[in-house]
């Protein structure tokens, strides 16, 4: 599967990636959803190219696994089950 259809599954907002923070604003899109001590929901923002990354190791870690890659899911804990 190319790059493109991959990003095509996730919402992008300009944000603050995760990993690329002095990038600044960039398009990002919620990896995951952190509750902080106080009850807030803060945001994991990660870019297209972390994206890219995270899904790559996600199908890397499916042929392994030898289960079904499913792309769409890159926040989510991998599990073979
Ligand atoms: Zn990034």
């Amino acid at each position: 599967m190319g790059h493109q259809p991959i990003l095509e599954l996730y919402p992008w907002e300009p944000g603050i990636c995760f990993q690329h923070p002095d990038a600044g604003a960039v398009q990002t899109t919620v990896v995951r959803e952190l509750r902080t001590r106080l009850g807030n929901v803060e945001d994991i923002r990660a870019c297209s190219s972390c994206i890219v990354a995270m899904e790559a190791r996600r199908e890397e870690l499916a042929l392994e696994a030898g289960v079904e890659y499913v792309p769409g899911h890159a926040g989510e804990p991998f599990t073979a089950d």
